[in-house]
């Protein structure tokens, strides 16, 4: 006898994928959504199946995007000479909230990790490099995260950037070690910006 209908297991099993999620908790999620408003079930589900085949990557800045380049990108308000290294889309996110930079980013789709078979070459470190030399870039702020990976992703690209002609900075002040900076609360971020220092 079948204890759990298989359309309740599969979605068990498909909540299983998201990162500290357990049976148990996809099990709770599960029952919820079942106690949900068919139609309202249904959005969740049209949600998803939507996603990949609207969002995109911006071609200049690597973040996810509905249209191409992103809206970052295409503001004329931004400023042109500053451009925010950072390691995934959502660090675009949590700066943004912020509201204290109005440069433009870099998503290195990434960081360093040459065990994991992460070299230079499977981040966006070419195209980056490619920008500073078709854009009026003055100044780089390296923001990858606190953690072994992103220290040693920014001192690769402090290294490799050193002679491009642009002022290198790194946040540093307020975001303790090991911090991705997803999770760093918006005022510690934006105090990080603030104070980021020449390297
Ligand atoms: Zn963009």
């Amino acid at each position: 006898m079948q204890a759990i209908p298989p359309a309740l297991e599969r979605l068990i099993k498909n909540l299983m994928r998201f990162p500290g999620v357990g049976e148990k908790s996809a099990t709770r999620m599960a029952l919820h959504i079942l106690r949900w408003p068919p139609a309202v079930a249904k959005e969740l589900g049209a949600s998803i199946t939507e996603l990949h085949g609207k969002i995109g990557i911006c071609s200049r800045c690597f973040t996810f995007s509905e249209k191409d380049p992103c809206s970052i990108c295409q503001s004329v308000r931004r400023n042109q000479e500053t451009v925010c290294v950072v390691e995934e889309p959502g660090d675009v996110v949590a700066i943004e909230k912020t509201g204290s930079f109005t440069g433009l980013y870099h998503v290195l789709q990434g960081v360093l990790a040459p065990r994991e078979g992460i070299g230079p070459d499977e981040l966006r470190i070419r195209e980056l490099i490619d920008r500073i030399d078709k854009e009026p870039v003055k100044e780089i702020i390296i923001a990858t995260s606190s953690t072994v990976a992103g220290e040693a992703t920014a001192s690769y690209l402090c290294d490799i950037l050193k002679d491009s002609g642009a002022r290198i900075t790194r946040i540093a002040c307020g975001i303790p070690m090991g911090t991705d900076i997803k999770y760093a609360d918006q005022m510690t971020l934006r105090k990080a910006m603030e104070s980021r220092t020449a390297v």
